[in-house]
């Protein structure tokens, strides 16, 4: 006898997109089920990014701050009030080649563990980290992936940032505003950086480089006080004291999932219709940072959770009509 049961939403993953998509599915009477991730991970821990951070002070309605753990589980009991079922595993495989769609967790098997009229993808991504020792316990406690959120913490400090990219140069020029001194520690001699982004750096007083040096390690016990470089060319190390390390070397939607079977940019990140959430395949849609490699903000992922749940609503409907 098949175990798989039949939902008319399942939602994949459970960071504020996902759960936004839950609370809204849930108020119309969609009884969506979340797949929500396993806690072992960390590219799919249950409540995505904001698991790993502390101090949240840009998310609206908390004027005194929240820590990102906290904001999860709100988000996560708002969801169950309204009747969401949350299941805690990682989904391993899907088919969106037919109706209705299967998702599968846990070992491979012939028959789907759940089927679904329409499945919401949000699954988030996550910053490419440099995989040191004690990187995962460091951050929010002085490094960084996010200078929109964390700049203001630093505020006449000096700090450091990793990458020789856009988003290192839009990061440091944005974190100067706060530090009194920004480094640029890059791998190379050269930038990767867009002219005028770079251009925007080279000219910015507070920002300094640190050429073909790499990080090795982090100083600080509890928190982070500064890093072992090493030099690229002759392997020569030095200590450095920062108050805060942004690591700026890219981010990696968690797409992998669903290669093949729905489109997405060189980059990996999901394609979503313009103003909308809808995929490719009728039916799915995505939403949060798995299809935004421009804001990256919890709130913004929010805002597309909900967009999500009207619009699978409104498909649903129609199919029915
Ligand atoms: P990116 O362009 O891939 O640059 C990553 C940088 O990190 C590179 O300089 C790379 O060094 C360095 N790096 C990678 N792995 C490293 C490691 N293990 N150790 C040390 N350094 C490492 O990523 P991004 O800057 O996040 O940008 C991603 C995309 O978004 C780009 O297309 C970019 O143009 C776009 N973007 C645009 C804007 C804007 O226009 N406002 C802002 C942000 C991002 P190498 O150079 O040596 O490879």
């Amino acid at each position: 006898m098949s175990n798989t049961t039949h939902h008319t939403v399942v939602i994949i993953g459970s960071g504020p997109a996902g759960l936004t998509a839950a609370i809204y599915a849930a108020r119309a009477n969609l009884n969506p089920v979340v797949v929500e991730g396993e806690p072992s991970s960390t590219s799919d821990q249950p409540g995505g990014q904001l698991m790993l951070t502390t101090d949240v002070e840009n998310y609206p309605g908390f004027p005194d701050g929240v820590m990102g753990p906290d904001l999860m589980h709100k988000f996560r009991e708002q969801a169950q009030r309204f009747g969401a079922q949350m299941v805690t595993d990682k989904v391993t495989k899907v088919d969106f080649s037919k109706r209705p769609f299967g998702v599968w967790t846990g070992e491979a098997t012939p028959e789907p563990t759940y089927t679904a009229e329409s499945v919401i993808v949000s699954t988030g991504a996550q910053s490419i980290m440099l995989g040191l020792e004690r990187e995962a316990e460091l951050v929010g406690h002085g490094l960084s992936t996010c200078a929109t959120c964390d700049g203001f913490f630093f505020r006449d400090q000096e700090i450091a940032v990793v990458g020789g990219g856009d988003s290192a140069m839009e990061e440091a020029t944005f974190l100067t505003k706060f530090a009194s001194k920004v480094t640029i520690i890059h791998r190379r001699d050269q930038l990767r950086a867009s002219k005028i982004m770079q251009d925007r750096a080279f000219a910015n007083e507070k920002i300094e480089f640190l050429w073909n040096h790499v990080v090795v390690d982090y100083l600080g016990n509890d928190k982070l006080e500064g890093v072992k470089v090493r030099h690229t060319q002759n392997s020569h190390e030095s200590e450095l004291a920062f108050a805060g390390l942004f690591m700026a070397i890219g981010h990696k939607p968690n797409t992998d999932l669903f290669a093949g079977q729905l489109d997405m940019k060189d980059s990996g990140y999901l394609i979503t219709k313009p103003d909308s959430t809808s995929t490719n395949v009728e039916g799915v849609f995505a939403c949060g940072d798995v299809q935004d490699d421009v804001y990256r903000q919890a709130v913004t992922a929010a805002g597309s959770g909900c967009m999500a749940a009207i619009e699978a609503e409104r498909w649903l409907e129609a199919q029915h009509s």
